[in-house]
């Protein structure tokens, strides 16, 4: 499925795109690598209010206006939406069925409720020990650093989460800090959201001041989807932060299809490179998104080229809403094991699923 992918980028052994800071956790170069240029003035918070919100001007845009396609208004009230306009570019025109169309566009069949199908499928609630922290497995600690993300993903695990109580930047990350400071068995801790590059690098940078007085951390890890569906993000401010970080950093992107990494996306993840980040990919086995071979493969020969190694292919978590985009596990198991035997194993990504309560991702 999906046109083919550019793979034409300069490929990347895996040895060097592990970046110094991670060989040897010597400082980062005092100069971080340029940014790409801003596609518009005002840079990435313009980019970010003119995402668009309307489920018809989307469809205009894409010329699908008289297309019937069961958008729903009650789905998009329940979870608006919102897709930048430089994800939109790399939809394809007058196509109904696209990759990238159909993880933002709200649809009836968001609306049934099925057995199975909660509000909290991964155990968010009971694996809380503070304010907008996340504690499941052993040395990690997650912050839910902010509600707000660039693009809404209709399958998204989080749609449900109740932010507005439960962000760790509320108070100023106050009692984020003193958990992690109060156990010194933590030594990693995860930015995640919401997306957490969705907060102004000025905030960023207090939570990681506050995070540099907690001695026993060791390593940093940031889930975003930014640099892909937002690339503007990656500018100099960002830079400048992630270069002057005294921990490994280890960048998980988000991308679920080879039609989501373009030229602006490629120089983004450069540039975090560049900056000293290791970066690696997870996706979301989606129907209708990414469930064939030739998709998979060409995620990760396509996140390759950018400088990027898979990492986890994520059974669909089961929150309300989402079920239209399930594959069966005897389904995803084949088509793991089909490009397992099409691809070299730094390309395969893990296939997990996350059960409340167990001690890490489980294989499928
Ligand atoms: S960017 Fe991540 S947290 Fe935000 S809607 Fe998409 S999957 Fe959910």
């Amino acid at each position: 499925m999906g046109k083919p992918a550019a793979t034409g980028g300069r490929l990347f052994s895996e040895a060097a795109m592990i970046p110094a800071a991670h060989a040897s956790r010597q400082p980062a170069p005092a100069d971080p690598p340029s940014p790409p240029a801003p596609l518009q003035p005002g840079g990435w918070q313009q980019a970010l209010r003119q995402a668009v919100r309307e489920p018809a001007e989307l469809l205009q845009l894409l010329g699908l206006e008289s297309v019937a396609l069961q958008v729903s208004s009650q789905a998009a009230a329940q979870f608006p939406l919102r897709v930048p306009r430089g994800f939109i570019a790399r939809m394809r025109h007058g196509d109904a069925h696209d990759p990238l169309l159909r993880q933002v566009l709200p649809l009836d069949a968001e609306l049934r409720v099925l057995p199975g199908f909660g509000l909290d499928a991964v155990g968010d609630a009971a694996a809380r020990s503070a304010t907008g922290v996340i504690q499941k497995y052993d040395g990690r600690a997650l912050l839910v650093a902010t509600g707000s993300c660039a693009i809404h993903c209709r399958y998204c695990f989080r749609r449900h989460f109740p932010y507005g109580e439960e962000t760790a930047a509320r108070d100023h990350w106050a009692q984020a800090i003193a958990r992690i400071g109060a156990d010194d068995t933590i030594d990693e801790v995860i930015l995640s959201g919401g997306d957490p590059l969705s907060l102004s690098t000025p905030k960023l940078a207090e939570l990681t001041d506050a995070l540099a007085t907690v001695p026993h951390l060791k390593r940093l890890r940031i889930h975003s989807r930014l640099p892909v569906v937002l690339p503007e993000r990656v500018d100099a401010a960002l830079l400048q932060w992630l270069s002057a970080l005294p921990w490994p950093v280890t960048v998980v992107v988000h991308a679920n299809h080879a039609n989501e990494l373009d030229a602006r996306v490629d120089a983004a993840l450069a540039a975090l490179r560049g900056a000293g980040a290791l970066l690696l990919n997870q996706a979301v086995l989606l129907r209708g998104v990414n469930d064939s071979v030739q998709a998979l493969a060409d995620l990760s020969t396509r996140g390759l080229a950018a400088g990027v190694l898979p990492y986890y292919l994520h059974q669909l978590d089961r929150v309300q809403g989402v079920a239209h985009f399930e594959v069966d596990d005897a389904t995803a198991l084949a088509l793991h094991a089909q490009l397992a035997a099409r691809l070299s194993g730094y390309l395969v990504p893990r296939l997990v699923r996350e059960i409340p309560g167990d001690t890490g991702k489980r294989a499928l």
